[in-house]
Formats: structure tokens, C-alpha cells, sequence
């Protein structure tokens, strides 16, 4: 079938959302078109508003609407540790535990030579740059995600960073909270195992 342009259009633009198949798309259009003018609109100048005004933090590689971010502009927050994620969206995830202090560097992608990304194509220099200009860190946290591409870029980092003498941890892998030993795959339970703690 074909559509009438506009709604052609609609739909195609939100197909291209993640996650967002042909199907969804045309469901989110006519949900559109049967929401208010004042509502359509609102959503739209959510979307343009937000284009406009975010942009990565020229600090710490966050999303901020100012910069530097708030994060990085906060008294409060403890000098002495970075936090080295790949995503905002980690930074997010962070913060919602509530027990990290410390100030974040935003990697904004990883080391994945099969996609043709390389330590040049992530926000890594500023990271040296940073820990160059402030000699108060002492830690430098690697939180990138527990995969192959993320194992790997902290490697490359920990390797980069071992020269400076900063104190670089990565953070513990295991089995899930509620999960079960007898259902982990054997890679998270070795991980397990080597991060095991004292009680
Ligand atoms: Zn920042």
C-alpha cells in the first residue's frame, strides 16, 4: 500500500529510530497523528530543542547542555577518582547507585578494530590530557562494559596510563544478583572467581 506522502515520510523517519521496525514505526505515526496539534508539537521541539542544545562536555565527554557539565563543575565531588565509561547512558546507570563520588570520563565509543575503530576514534587523548592537568587524581576507575571490545579498551588504557602511576582498577565481574551458579555461562563464573572478595 501506498501511503500519502507526509505519513510515508513519518513513518520512514521513525523507522530509522533503534529498535524501531517498519511495524512500530507505523503504529508511533498514526499515534501521532491522533494526539493534539499542541502535543505534536510539543514532541517535535522536545526533539529540536534537545539537537540544539546538548553537546558533549569538553571536560569529561558527557552530554551537557552547559559546559563544562555539572558533574565536572561540582564542588562536592570527590577530585581524587575517575570514573571511565563508554556511554552517557553508563554515567546514568552510575548515579543511579548513589555511591560513586568521584568525577567520570566519558569514552563516547570503544576500541573495536573489526569495526575499524581505533583509540584515535574515541575520547581518549582528553583523558590524558586531563589526568596531565590535574596531578589530584589518584584513581583512575575502568568501568567500560564486560564484552570483548570493552575488555579490551581497558586493557589498552590500563597499559597507557601504567607509565603515569595512577592507580587504575577495573571494575569486578561475576554472577548476577538473584542469579544462579549452576545456569552461569563459564566466562562470568571464572570472572567470578578471580574477583572474589574476603568476607
Ligand atoms: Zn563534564
Amino acid at each position: 500500500m501506498q501511503y500519502p506522502k507526509p505519513l510515508g515520510r513519518l513513518i520512514g523517519e521513525l523507522s530509522k529510530l533503534p529498535g524501531i521496525g517498519n511495524k512500530s514505526a507505523q503504529r508511533l505515526a498514526f499515534h501521532i497523528l491522533s494526539i493534539s496539534d499542541k502535543e505534536a508539537e510539543g514532541l517535535a521541539d522536545a526533539i529540536i530543542e534537545a539537537k540544539k542544545t546538548m553537546h558533549y562536555c569538553s571536560e569529561c565527554g558527557n552530554l551537557t547542555d552547559r559546559d563544562p557539565c555539572d558533574i565536572c563543575t561540582d564542588p562536592s565531588r570527590n577530585p581524587d577518582v575517575l570514573c571511565v565509561v563508554e556511554t552517557p547512558q553508563d554515567v546514568l546507570a552510575m548515579e543511579r547507585i548513589k555511591e560513586y563520588h568521584g568525577r567520570y570520563h566519558v569514552l563516547n565509543g570503544v576500541i573495536s578494530p573489526m569495526d575499524g575503530i581505533g583509540p584515535e576514534d574515541i575520547n581518549l587523548k582528553s583523558l590524558i590530557v586531563r589526568l596531565q592537568k590535574h596531578p589530584e587524581i589518584k584513581e583512575v576507575i575502568l568501568a567500560t562494559n564486560p564484552n570483548i571490545e570493552g575488555e579490551a579498551t581497558a586493557m589498552y588504557i590500563a597499559r597507557l596510563l601504567k607509565p603515569s602511576g595512577i592507580k587504575v582498577t577495573r571494575i569486578a565481574h561475576g554472577l548476577p544478583v538473584g542469579g544462579d551458579l549452576e545456569y552461569a555461562d563459564e566466562v562470568t563464573l571464572l570472572k567470578a572467581m578471580e574477583g572474589r572478595t574476603t568476607i
